[in-house]
């Protein structure tokens, strides 16, 4: 028996993705194409997004970071972003070669390797988190697609969202019928208060 559920509602999909720990996948159902994504939300309320790139969908190690969502905004964590924060630190810390380097890359449209190898090095060596997903690669276009859409958009007839019947907020095994319509389970989503939609979702 399969364990996949698929949610229909736009408010109950938008209710399951910031729940806190929610693990689901995007299907195309005209190509069949799918992407599959862990969205955990941290202590400042703040979205952290990873694509699944390994083996083992229900494991986070093996989910690759993609971004951030911080007041409704997703950011993808790519070179632009990692000059960003690195700006950020050589104004904080008083480095004028660091700031030199951000000011050459943030002038550009495209890095060499050069640039590329010491813009990853100084992002290791001042701990700003980049993505490990190309920005061309479906995966992180998946996501940036949805995010918008959830977010004003409409989907087209052939998405489809699904979830493997864990609750989005503690990502434990769901078991009642109406919180595998949902994808919440019922002591999290009185938690997070979220009132409970009734309606069978068509699976
Ligand atoms: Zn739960």
């Amino acid at each position: 028996m399969s364990t996949a559920h698929r949610i229909s509602d736009v408010a109950d999909i938008r209710a399951f993705v910031g729940a806190g720990n929610a693990y689901f996948t995007l299907r195309n159902s005209a190509t069949g194409g799918r992407v599959t994504y862990n969205v955990t939300r941290e202590e400042d309320g703040t979205l952290t997004i990873r694509a699944f790139t390994g083996t083992e969908n229900s494991d986070r190690r093996h989910y690759s970071y993609l971004g951030t969502v911080a007041d409704g905004a997703y950011t993808y964590a790519g070179p632009r972003a990692a000059v960003a924060g690195l700006a950020a630190v050589a104004a904080e810390t008083g480095d004028r070669w660091l700031a030199g380097f951000c000011a050459s890359l943030a002038a550009r449209n495209e890095l060499t390797d050069r640039q590329k190898d010491v813009l990853r090095e100084r992002c290791r060596k001042h701990g700003v988190v980049t993505a490990a997903v190309p920005f061309d690669d479906v995966r992180a276009r998946g996501f940036a697609w949805f995010w918008r859409i959830l977010n004003g958009g409409t989907f087209p007839a052939t998405f489809e969202f699904w979830h493997e019947g864990r609750c989005a907020a503690c990502a434990r095994r769901l078991t009642v019928p109406q919180s595998i319509a949902t994808g919440l389970g019922p002591d999290c989503a009185d938690r997070l208060g979220i009132i409970r939609v009734t309606l069978p979702v068509a699976a």
